[in-house]
């Protein structure tokens, strides 16, 4: 049997691919978007998004993710929850291979986005879900009354951090340097907060416990001291790796595998764009994230217009 011939397909649904599949649908493309768990990315395991615009008193992130999922589909998006395994072109179309089946259409928006990056310290692995996690909406609230460290010092480990502290009834923010890279209302809001406190100049060198965290051994990278410290959690907010690893030499990315992309977020090969945190250069915030999807999807359409 022929196989469908898609207008658009959008790999990845988080804010830039929910927006993509929302502009392409509306304007009658028949639009796929790929998904391998649930649709937001990284706001649906965000508690509290405050700096979307219109929201007064902010929204819940698995909210703000739900409703563009269902905005999406009500103009026709149709969403597929596989993990793209493979992109290529075949012809005038493009292919897109999942472990189930594959898919084709005439344009494609890389919207995949990025994922946490672990310390890579001993135990990390064996710990995570166990003491270990990445992600304070998720496993929060099995810290109730805890003692817990937040690694890192940018925006999502003083956001986060501040959220565990409705939990864990202290949270050590371990940061490398001795300067916060974080926003200055996060720096505030961290800084105010009774249960939160600070070490600097400091990086995990391992984590100990056997079957559950029980320490962290820090170390000072100024002084080389190392000291442990009793802990029943560990998260880590060290930032994100894009994932573009499916693409491998189909479209030129960047050193650090972030795809390079023109003023009109056309990337390498004629016909797929990218938008959001895979792409090099984005801003990553969510409205942003949202902006390039709408561009990327315009982009497309013209695409699609001059290729008919
Ligand atoms: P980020 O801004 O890249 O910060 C990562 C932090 O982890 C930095 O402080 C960095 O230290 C530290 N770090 C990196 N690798 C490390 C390692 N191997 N060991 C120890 N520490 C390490 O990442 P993010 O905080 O996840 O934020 C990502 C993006 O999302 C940012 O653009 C941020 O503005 C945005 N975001 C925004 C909000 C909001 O607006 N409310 C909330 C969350 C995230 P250095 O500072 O020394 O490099």
């Amino acid at each position: 049997m022929e196989k469908k011939i898609h207008d658009v397909m959008i790999i990845g649904g988080g804010g830039a691919g929910l927006t993509a599949a929302l502009y392409a649908s509306r304007a009658k493309l028949s639009t796929v978007l790929f998904e391998k768990l649930v649709s937001g990315g990284q706001i649906a395991s965000t508690d509290l998004v405050e700096n979307y615009p219109g929201f007064t008193e902010g929204i819940l992130g698995s909210e703000i993710a739900q409703r563009m999922e269902a905005q999406a589909i009500r103009y026709g998006t149709q969403i597929i929850y596989e993990e793209v395994k493979n992109l290529s072109r075949k012809g005038n179309v493009f292919e897109v291979a999942s472990a189930e089946a594959s898919y084709v259409a005439r344009a494609v928006i890389l919207a995949m986005g990025a994922s946490f990056r672990m310390i890579g310290v001993p135990n990390e692995k064996e710990l995570t879900g166990k003491g270990v996690s990445y992600c304070a909406t998720c496993d929060g609230a099995f810290f109730k009354g805890k003692k817990i460290i937040a690694v890192g010092g940018g925006d999502s480990a003083l956001q986060e951090g501040v959220f565990l502290t409705r939990f864990a009834e202290r949270v050590i923010i371990v940061h490398r340097r001795d300067k916060l890279r974080a926003s200055p209302i996060l720096q505030e809001r961290a800084k105010a907060n009774p249960k939160i406190s600070f070490i600097w100049d400091t990086v995990v060198d391992r984590i100990e416990g056997s079957r559950k965290v029980e320490a962290v051994l820090l170390k000072n990278v100024k002084t080389g001291e190392m000291q442990k410290i009793l802990v029943d959690g560990v998260f880590v907010f060290i930032g994100h790796d894009p994932n573009s690893g499916f693409l491998k030499d189909f479209v030129t990315l960047d050193e650090k595998g972030y795809i390079v992309t023109d003023d009109s977020l056309a990337t390498s090969v004629p016909g797929v764009f990218a938008a959001g945190e895979v792409r090099k250069g984005a801003v990553r915030q969510l409205v942003s994230a949202c902006g390039e999807g709408c561009a990327a999807a315009l982009a497309a359409q013209d695409f699609l217009n001059d290729h008919n």
